[in-house]
């Protein structure tokens, strides 16, 4: 009897170790090598090209023909020094993953000869037939061309398969009526939104002299890793990402003796390889460490420009998938592929940042540029308040519901923790500055030296509360609710689109105020001291996981959505249509378009979810089952032939009846579970579609769930024939 299981636990054991090799024992002698960098820019452009790309670069200002062509040129040339062969205009669709369709420069010529051929029109813009791409009905089949169109804010790069290089083109993907069919472009307009919001304000009340403001994000990638073998022995993790099956093993996580442990070899080698090829790729990835659960792991690089760290981080997740496979594992990048053991989440770490080299979310060093890091902070706090509910939007996903609330993310209700420091300095400003009359109030009254409290505010930053889903993080906020799996454009989208249009209020409110006569900072803080006050409901320093917190939320009025067809509702109500109208965002089509597109990857991955549960259910458990219980059977039957009381075999009598006892469960609640998807199937509306799945289809997962880990629990081990947890998460 060799299962799949047992000859997949044997290769484990005869698999030779690889090994990484960087390049060079310096990193900087191979950093950024596959970018088209400034450096290369500079080497290989001619001046009037160069400016011409960083003009665009800095405020999206359109490269006329005859320099795109230049640039292209010169970017084959680059390219094919390097070795590049192909190229390919990279974007990303809302599957979530990237996409790219590869062309060769080479094209052959009459008499047998040919000529490697790049030109500025294949540059700046393709029409991939990608018309499976979901657009949620915004493409008929007759208009069904997307198109691409080059991105020069994000650099291109050559991406590397052993012998393969293919010089790829950072690009937005659009319909062929304009409507935008990514992450990218959405991005974009928020960007430009925030930036042009943050800067009137800078301008107006703090400094002339800063021209441009760059929105930054720092994200940290979890997941998990787990030997090639196992994987493939398990058709739930290679379908849907995670263990549909699986009981709890006899050591989990509690003894927390990975978490920052010395990070295992394989892994080890595994990171290194990843990381040589990120950094190759100018991801400037700094961070590794164990997580929580076993075999969990965590990447993070430093903090880049938005639209950058975005492209970054889609690239290093495609990178460790392919990374892993060369050294015989495999990446899970699913918020939760094992149930009771912690998931993976990506932490979004957002700020702003200044060309003259400030972050305005940094306390700053004198009242002044305190009352800007007011100015910035408690923007957003308010932002927030008035938007949580697209936030947690922003976050849903089928993978992420897992996750959300399960007492090790936070949960679906979405708060701000800004620590014991900062909300003694907003009670103050509230009371102070709501409470005296305009005139009789100045600002050296209030206590805006929040530098002196730098030392506490370290303290609450290093001692902050990990419960909480948007924290403040002494310069920086912090979206700590995102899946790990997650575009992190998704959460930046809202979270750009939010603050600018709360800064552009902001500068209307301190206007109104000036205009009946009051002193500029004055204004400012009176309106902060207003916005403050209408934020308390949203500001939450306890712990996010306590049963009195869910009270309490609801007291506040702030909402507690748990499943992803309902949390996608609030990108439809009135004030999410509203704010991105406003911005010009994404018109009512896009939208809706989007919310369909939302709503149907759930009930896909909810259908597939509930397709292998029904396939390992009947094909590989219960066989098992049968196939041991009858064996139990022919030995009750042995030991009846001698004629031994019944004592003799009780314990295989009792064994006999709780199998049966959960085949029948098993089956029965997979047929019923069939019977729930077909009735669901049937549905034609997306949202009814998708509510059906979650309430009718999902809903029935832990049942069946019980009987298949219960029958694990009782079936020989040499019978049973899926990698246990036990070895999935602890085999090095
Ligand atoms: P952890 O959450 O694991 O404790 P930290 O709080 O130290 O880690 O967060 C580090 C992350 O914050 C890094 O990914 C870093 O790039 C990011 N970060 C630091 N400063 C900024 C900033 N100004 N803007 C955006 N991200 C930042
Ligand atoms: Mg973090």
């Amino acid at each position: 009897m060799s299962t799949s299981r047992f000859r997949s636990l044997e290769r484990l054991h005869q698999r030779d170790q690889v090994y990484a090799k960087p390049p060079s024992d310096k990193i900087s002698d191979y950093f950024s090598a596959s970018v088209f960098d400034d450096r290369a820019m500079k080497k290989y452009l001619s001046e009037e090209a160069y400016l011409s790309v960083k003009a665009s670069m800095r405020s999206g200002q359109k490269i006329d023909r005859r320099v795109a062509d230049q640039v292209a040129s010169s970017m084959k040339a680059w390219a094919m020094a390097k070795g590049a062969t192909h190229f390919t205009h990279w974007f990303q669709p809302l599957t979530g993953s990237t996409a790219e369709k590869h062309d060769s420069f080479f094209m052959p010529k009459e008499g047998g000869e040919g000529i490697e051929n790049f030109s500025g029109n294949a540059l700046v813009q393709q029409e991939p037939d990608a018309s499976s791409f979901p657009s949620g009905g915004l493409r008929q089949t007759f208009e069904a061309r997307g198109y691409t169109a080059w991105d020069p804010s994000s650099p291109a790069f050559i991406m590397q398969i052993n012998a393969g290089k293919t010089l790829c083109i950072p690009t937005i993907f659009v319909s062929y009526t304009g409507e935008s069919l990514d992450f990218k472009a959405p991005l974009l307009k928020t960007l430009h939104q925030v930036e042009e919001a943050a800067l009137d304000v800078i301008n107006r009340y703090f400094d002339r002299k800063v021209s441009r403001v760059t929105p930054t994000l720092g994200w940290e990638q979890e997941y998990f890793l787990i030997d090639e073998a196992l994987f493939n022995a398990r058709p739930d993790l290679i379908l849907s990402g995670r263990t549909v099956f699986g009981h709890k093993p006899a050591k989990g996580q509690q003894l927390e003796d990975h978490y920052f442990g010395s990070i295992p070899e394989r892994a080890y080698q595994f990171m290194l390889d990843m990381e040589t090829e990120a950094l190759k790729l100018g991801i400037p990835i700094r961070t590794r460490h164990n997580e929580v659960a076993p075999s969990q792991f965590e990447a993070a690089p430093l903090f880049e420009e938005v639209n950058l760290a975005v492209d970054h981080n889609q690239l290093l997740m495609d990178l460790m998938d392919r990374v892993a496979r060369r050294h015989k594992l495999r990446v899970l990048l699913h918020e939760k592929p094992y149930a009771g053991i912690n998931g993976s989440g990506k932490h979004n770490n957002w700020s702003l940042g200044t060309d003259t080299g400030v972050n305005l979310l940094s306390p700053g060093n004198t009242p002044k540029t305190n009352l800007r890091f007011l100015t910035f902070f408690v923007n957003t706090i308010r932002a927030v308040q008035e938007h949580s509910d697209l936030l947690r939007a922003a976050i849903a996903s089928a993978g992420n519901d897992h996750r959300l609330g399960a007492n090790e993310a936070p949960p679906a209700i979405i708060s701000v923790f800004i620590g014991s420091t900062l909300t003694g300095v907003l009670d103050e400003i509230e009371q102070r500055a709501g409470k005296e009359q305009l005139d009789l109030m100045s600002k050296d009254d209030l206590k805006l030296d929040i530098h002196n409290k730098i030392p506490d505010l370290l303290l609450d930053n290093t001692d902050r509360n990990r419960t909480s889903p948007f924290a403040f993080t002494g310069n920086k906020f912090e979206v700590r609710a995102a899946g790990s799996a997650a575009n992190c454009a998704s959460t930046m989208i809202v979270l750009n689109a939010i603050v600018a249009q709360q800064l552009r209020r902001f500068v209307q409110d301190v206007e109104a105020l000036k205009g009946e006569g009051a002193d500029r900072d004055i204004a400012i803080l009176q309106v902060l001291s207003r916005y403050i006050k209408e934020s308390r409901p949203v500001l939450f320093e306890g712990d996010n996981y306590s049963e009195a917190w869910e009270k309490e939320a609801e007291k506040r009025g702030l909402s507690n959505v748990k499943t992803t067809p309902q949390a996608l509702d609030f990108y439809q109500a009135d004030k999410a249509r509203k704010l991105f109208s406003e911005l010009e965002i994404f018109t009512e089509r896009e939208l809706d378009a989007r919310h369909e597109i939302w709503l149907d990857d759930y009930t896909r991955k909810v259908q597939i979810e509930a397709r292998v549960m029904g396939e390992m259910g009947v094909n590989l458990i219960l066989p098992a089952a049968v196939a041991y219980q009858n064996e139990l059977l022919k030995n009750v039957r042995g030991l009846q032939e001698l004629g031994l009381p019944e004592e003799h075999y009780k314990a295989q009598l009792d064994l006999i009846g709780k199998i049966s006892i959960h085949i029948n469960g098993l089956k029965t609640g997979i047929d019923a579970m069939v019977d729930a998807r077909r009735a669901a199937n049937k549905v034609e509306e997306a949202r009814d579609r998708a509510v059906l799945y979650c309430d009718d289809v999902k809903s029935r997962f832990d049942a069946i769930r019980e009987h298949a880990d219960k029958l694990e629990r009782y079936i020989d081990d040499a019978r049973w024939p899926l990698p246990k947890y036990r070895e999935l998460l602890f085999m090095r």
